[in-house]
């Protein structure tokens, strides 16, 4: 099954400008994340959005799974 949580995006540190790849799971979790300068990041979900947005994607996927399996048939 396609996770959305799993996808990659990337952010900038805030201190070097370097770009850092992170997963969509860990913005939403909010976890910190370190830059190869040393510097850490903490990842904010701002209100959830990320977090719903999984859900909401993943969702998706899964009808459209759904909807693949019916044509197989
Ligand atoms: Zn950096």
């Amino acid at each position: 099954m396609i996770d959305i949580s799993k996808e990659r995006v990337s952010i900038n540190c805030p201190d070097c400008k370097r770009s850092i790849k992170v997963t969509i799971g860990q913005v939403s979790k909010q976890a910190s994340v370190r830059c190869n300068c040393g510097q850490s990041i903490q990842l904010v979900d701002d209100k959830g959005s990320n977090k719903k947005a999984i859900r909401d994607i993943n969702k998706s996927f899964e009808d459209l799974e759904r909807t693949f399996k019916k044509f197989g048939k």
